[in-house]
This record gives structure tokens, sequence and C-alpha cells, in this order.
């Protein structure tokens, strides 16, 4: 099968990631297709972090000196660059986090417990990821509210008459949905369902940890009122990511942790809290991680993040059509056109996770398991699934090692 013609030289484009030069045996190079669970880091944003340990380090916000005065504009300039990557109307509604779960969570244990209450409906997706699903149940036992849940269909996508249905019927105060399925791939019409909770007057959170890293995202154009997602999964470092929310909301809402940074004024009778985004970001923050962040977004920018997602719909597209060739292959998820560069797949007779040791032999990263999705699979209807997920840096080659390594593994079960 021919190879499509990519947007730009990933071979230029590896030479900045020096992970993907090792072998991963002795004699087999990595081909790492694990990218929906981590992605890898270019040089540069290696070295911003490196020369921010070596030339500048000190806490934030504190002090006076000069090098404290750096840390800070470092830190804060790392926002700034996040604020225009999602195209955040102010830099005060972009509060760092450790990443999409903790930002999640964020919002259940303040706007959440401050506005839920019994009668009112939470509603969520068969598709999400966990850390879409249970800060909603922890609160919701607490709090007394119920958790509706929108149906998957036979091909992949989200059962939107049942979401208009649940508008209609219910008290829907809050639609918190995935973006992009981590395991479906499914890109998800988030601004129309944005606008049809907003007019049932329901707000509106987007997990963004599979979108922000693959395609271009403008929160004010999806007019979501909270969007997450983690920097280590768009070629940034792990331990930082980002809650967007709308100013107006951010300002309603309690603080999540109490400490340093988050108050205006503390006596012993009690605080009061520091304007925006300090308010939530209590205690010394990731500084390099998020210098880290603000790197990764300028390497972003300079692909384009259009650029890249042309290069994954080649992968995506060259990828499903090598799978269907193997025997005995069922790949989950919408076609290629409707989703993201993630295929989810289970072989007949053979166990996931014997697959993804199979593949490993052969230098191939895939994940096995029900990839923090165990509703969805249900809904599948098996207990574990297979992912090879793809990055900008993913060449239609390591497809066809791909493919060439399951037809081996079919083998190696005489199929
Ligand atoms: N949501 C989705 C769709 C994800 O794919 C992931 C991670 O795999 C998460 C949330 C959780 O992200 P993190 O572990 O970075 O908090």
């Amino acid at each position: 099968m021919p190879h499509p013609t990519l947007p730009y030289d990933v071979e230029a484009v590896r030479n900045d990631f020096p992970i993907l030069h090792q072998e991963h045996h002795p004699g087999t190079p990595l081909i790492y297709l694990d990218n929906a669970a981590s992605s890898q880091k270019p040089r540069q944003v290696i070295e911003a972090m490196n020369e921010y340990y070596r030339t500048t380090h000190s806490n934030v916000h504190r002090g006076i000196h000069k090098l404290s005065e750096s840390a800070t504009l470092a830190y804060e300039g790392a926002r700034k660059k996040i604020r225009s990557f999602i195209n955040a109307s102010n830099w005060r509604e972009v509060i760092f986090t450790r990443g999409t779960t903790e930002s999640i969570n964020l919002v259940a244990q303040t706007w959440g417990r401050a506005n839920l209450g019994p009668g009112d409906v939470v509603v969520s997706s068969v598709m999400e990821h966990h850390a879409n699903i249970v800060p909603w149940q922890i609160l919701a036992a607490e709090r007394g509210f119920s958790i509706e849940y929108i149906p998957v269909t036979s091909d992949g996508q989200l059962d939107l008459e049942v979401y208009e249905r649940l508008l209609t019927q219910r008290s829907v105060k809050l639609v918190s949905v995935v973006h992009c399925s981590n395991v479906l791939g499914t890109v998800n019409p988030i601004a129309d369902m944005a606008r049809q909770a907003h007019q049932h007057g329901a707000l509106f959170l987007a997990d963004g940890a599979q979108s922000v890293p693959h395609m271009p995202v403008d929160v004010q154009a999806l007019d979501v009122d909270f969007f997450v997602f983690s920097g280590h999964k768009m070629a940034g470092p792990t331990g930082i990511g980002i809650l967007y929310a709308k100013r107006a909301i951010l300002e309603s809402m309690p603080p999540y942790q109490g400490g340093g940074d988050m108050i205006a004024q503390v006596t012993l009778q009690g605080s009061t809290w520091n304007e925006l985004p300090y308010k939530f970001e209590a205690g010394t923050p990731s500084i390099a991680e998020a210098i880290g962040l603000g790197a990764a977004v300028d390497y972003l920018g300079q692909l384009g993040m259009t650029t890249i997602h042309r290069h994954e719909q080649s992968i995506i597209q060259y990828a499903l059509e090598r799978l269907s060739e193997i025997p005995g292959i069922t790949v989950y998820g919408p076609d290629a056109c409707r989703k993201g560069a993630v295929a989810a797949f289970t072989l007949e007779r053979i166990h996931a996770h014997d697959v993804a040791q199979l593949l490993d032999a052969d230098g191939i990263a895939v994940r096995a398991g029900h990839h923090c999705a165990m509703p969805l699979h249900q809904h599948l209807g098996v207990t574990a699934s297979a992912r090879a997920s793809f990055y900008l840096y993913s060449t239609p080659s390591e497809v066809d090692k791909l493919a060439e390594a399951l037809y081996k593994t079919r083998r190696a079960f005489a199929l």
C-alpha cells in the first residue's frame, strides 16, 4: 500500500526528540505508539527546563530579588503563551494545575460543591476517562445529585438524541464530556453540545486531554465554560496541566486548596482570597514544568496545530487501512475522518496484554488494558483492548511495522 504524502518533513521533526533514536531492546529501534498515555518531549522543552534550573530557579511571586523576579516572569510568560494557544480572552482565566485529573477535581470540589444538590443532574457520557466520572461520583455521594450518561452508538459516536432528551427532561446543571475519546478517538461536537447545554441553563465542561495536543482549540469559539488538559500529552512535562474557565465563573467559585499565594489577607479569625488565577494556585507551583509547557506550546505553534492535525489524519487513515487487513481484528470507533489519531483494537482469541507484550518484543510500545475507561469497555463487551496512538512524529513506516508485528503475533498463536 503506498504511503500517504505528509505535510512536513517528519524525519526533521523526529530529530528534535532524543528518545526516539534509542534502541528499545538491543538491536531493536523504539516505535513509540503510546502517545495517548503520554507523548515524548522535544529537546526544546528539555532544554528550557534545564536552562531554568541552571540559571533562573527561585520561588515565584514572593521574593523581590532578581532571581525571583526572573522566575516569576518566566512562569507568568508561560501562562500567557497558553492563553494565546487556546485563545482564552484573558490570562487570568488560565489556572495551572497538575493535569486534567486535578483540573476536573478542582471544578467538582469548588464549583460542584457550591452549586450541586438533590434534584440536580450532571450529564456525562459512557466514553469518558475515569477522570471525568469518578470526581462526579464522589461528589454525588456527598451532595445527593444524580449523574446521567449519554450512551455511545454502534459507530462510536455520542447518542445526541438522548443528549437532547436529557437536557429537555431533567434539571441539568452541568454537562461534562470528553472532546476527543482516548479509546475510540471520536471527536465530539463540543461547540454544538455546549450551545445546547447553555440553551437549557447548564454549564459545559470539555475534557481536552486528547484534543489540545492534536488539533487547533479555541475555547472562545467552542464557548465552553470549563476546558481542561494535561501538559505531558502535548510534548510538555508531567506534573502540569490547565484549567481554563470563564472569568465570571472563576470569580464566583470558592478556592480549592488553602495555603500560600492564594490569599489576600490572613488573620487568625479568617482569610480573604487573592485575585485570579492565584486564588486557585495554593503553595509553590510547578515552576519548571509550567515553563516546559510554555516551550511545548511554542514548539507546537511553530509546526502549526492545523498542520499537525493534517499529519495525524494521514497517519490514522493509513493505520486504519493497514489494520483492517489483519484477520480477526476489531478496531473500535468511527472512521478516520471523524476521529483523532487513536486505534484501539482487539485480536480474536488473543488477549490484549499478550498482543502488547509481543509487540514490545518487536520494539513497539502500545498500551493494553481498559485505558481508564472501564464503562466504555463494558459497553464494547471486552475487558481490555490494545491501543496504538500516534503523534506528530509518527510515520507510515511505523504503521507498517505495527501491521507486520500483528501478523507475527497471530502466527505466534498459531492463527
Ligand atoms: N481525560 C482523558 C480523555 C485522558 O485521555 C486522560 C489521560 O489519559 C485524562 C483525562 C487524565 O489525564 P491526566 O492523567 O494527565 O490527569
